[in-house]
């Protein structure tokens, strides 16, 4: 499907006999924000063990590996690569030994200046082993001279900017941060006498633990015997917490930055209602991203929402592109529109975000094929216009339909009757605390942390190289790349 891609999601657990068992669960819980890599290091109190392994949670362990984790405290980590190739020495908790003793760590999140950190590193003898951006945090760990491994954490730390959660742990601590504008989200629980760390609440759910409170940004806990410890060791700095974790990435069963993302979801699609309403008889949901949002749209229109297009939720990372010939599947093979519902109606379709576009014309002449007699397309968040350099993986500026295109070429693409986007001013209203916390960046360009020179260089040509294609000055839509790929399905 035409989306970003979720970044990570990471767990810990602290004083708990099944500390191992109970991470694997949490991670079964976050295993959308990753299906890359599964990861889990436990400590008994002197010694860390790591077991991961490609592939998802239930791939990556079984009985035997999980019985290895002896141990009252586990950190562990689902993995999407966004920065560094996709292969197990790149899956996290990446384990080390060194001056200050073992160190596990795992990262939700992009760490910009990675690069920088990392030349300077190997030119002064250090070896890398793996090429994921977590690895210098390791290095620059390793290389503290601060005396006890919080304050070399903390060194540590002050030295890489961007967007980072990290989950880490010592032989006899767990310990959670936030970046200082608090991009990703890390929330608290509590199991009993236990304590918890994870990316979002549903993973405090499957496991029976109590939702406490988030980690602010740029806070520092530290678990162990004495309970639970709150430093703030960073200069504080303007909030942004990632927007689109409430617009897409997050489960709508799941609290994050504080917030129900059911109900935030849901409050998108009733403000995309009022300020984009349509003339219509059926408010369908793309599943399962639009949903919520489609919720909000019916409640706010009046007009019914209705089941239209049914998800095969058991095509997963391995589907096999059949030959040619027989290729012409597309987007059926995930989504299948319900005649009975949808033939001879005015339908709205209602989704979280457009990318590329190119999903969104299938579906869109997948309904009109299931007789629809007019197809309205409403997107719960403005336009997508600018890529995501924290931690999420998104496509070249070029790529971005709405970088290039007006919302009449859009539509036109799209081959839709209208096309109607929430507007930012929508979209933050529905957030606790609105612009004043969020990243919005990818609807608006404005970043809220620099890049090093070269990294913004090379990533910012890539979107204006003279070479890629202009954007269209007439009102045909001509997309050359979309054009083959819709000629394919
Ligand atoms: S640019 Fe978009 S996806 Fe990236 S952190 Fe900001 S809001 Fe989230």
């Amino acid at each position: 499907m035409d989306k970003f891609r979720e970044e990570c999601g990471v767990f810990g657990i602290f004083g708990h006999g099944e500390s191992a068992n109970l991470t694997y669960l949490g991670l079964y819980a976050l295993q959308h924000r990753g299906q890359e890599s599964a990861g889990i290091a436990a400590s008994d109190g002197t010694q860390i063990r790591l077991s991961k392994a490609m592939g998802y949670v239930n791939d990556a362990f079984d009985a035997n590996s999980l019985a290895s984790l002896p141990g009252e405290m586990a950190i562990g980590h689902v993995r999407y690569s966004t920065a560094g190739e996709s292969k197990v020495a790149n899956a996290h908790p990446i384990v080390i030994d060194s001056v200050h003793g073992q160190f596990a760590i795992c990262h939700n999140g992009n760490l910009v200046n990675a690069g920088e950190v990392r030349e300077m590193l190997v030119r002064e003898g250090a070896i890398f082993q793996t090429n994921s951006d977590t690895e210098v945090i390791v290095h620059l760990y390793a290389r503290s001279r601060e005396v006890g491994s919080e304050r070399a954490i903390v060194d540590a730390i002050s030295q890489v900017r961007g967007a980072f959660s990290f989950v880490m742990m010592t032989p006899n601590r767990v310990m959670g941060v936030r970046d200082p504008h608090g991009f990703r989200p890390l929330a608290i629980g509590k199991l009993g006498d236990a304590w918890v760390l994870c990316s979002e609440t549903c993973a405090l759910d499957l496991i029976g633990a109590r939702y406490v409170r988030d980690v602010e940004p740029g806070e520092l806990v530290v678990l162990s015997e004495s309970g639970i410890k709150s430093l703030k060791p960073f200069a504080p700095a303007p909030q942004a917490q990632c927007i689109f974790e409430h617009v897409y990435f997050a489960r709508p069963d799941s609290y994050v930055f504080g917030e129900s993302v059911n109900e935030v979801r849901t409050e998108l699609g009733r403000t995309l209602a009022q300020e984009c309403p349509a003339d219509a008889d059926v408010i369908v949901p793309i599943p399962d991203s639009g949903v919520c949002a489609a919720v909000g749209f019916s409640d706010a229109s009046g007009i019914p929402m209705r089941m239209g297009l049914i998800r095969n939720h058991y095509v997963g990372r391995t589907f096999i592109q059949p030959q040619q010939s027989i290729r012409h599947f597309g987007v059926k093979v995930k989504l299948n529109p319900v005649r009975s519902i949808i033939e001879g109606k005015r339908v709205v379709l209602v989704d979280d975000s457009i990318v590329r576009g190119t999903t969104s014309r299938k579906i869109v002449r997948m309904v009109r094929a299931a007789g629809a007699r007019e197809v309205h397309m409403r997107i719960s968040c403005p336009p997508t216009v600018s890529p995501c350099f924290y931690g999420v993986d998104t496509p070249r500026r070029s790529e971005l339909i709405a970088a290039t295109h007006t919302l009449e070429e859009i539509r036109k693409y799209l081959n839709a009757d209208s096309v109607g986007y929430l507007s930012h001013e929508g979209l933050t209203s529905c957030v606790r605390g609105g612009q004043s916390r969020y990243c919005t960046s990818c609807y608006t360009g404005v970043y809220p942390v620099a890049f090093p020179r070269d990294e913004a260089a090379y990533l910012q040509l890539a979107l204006k190289l003279n070479s890629e294609p202009e954007p269209p000055t007439t009102t045909e839509v001509v997309l050359p790349s979309l054009e083959k790929d819709s000629i394919a399905s």
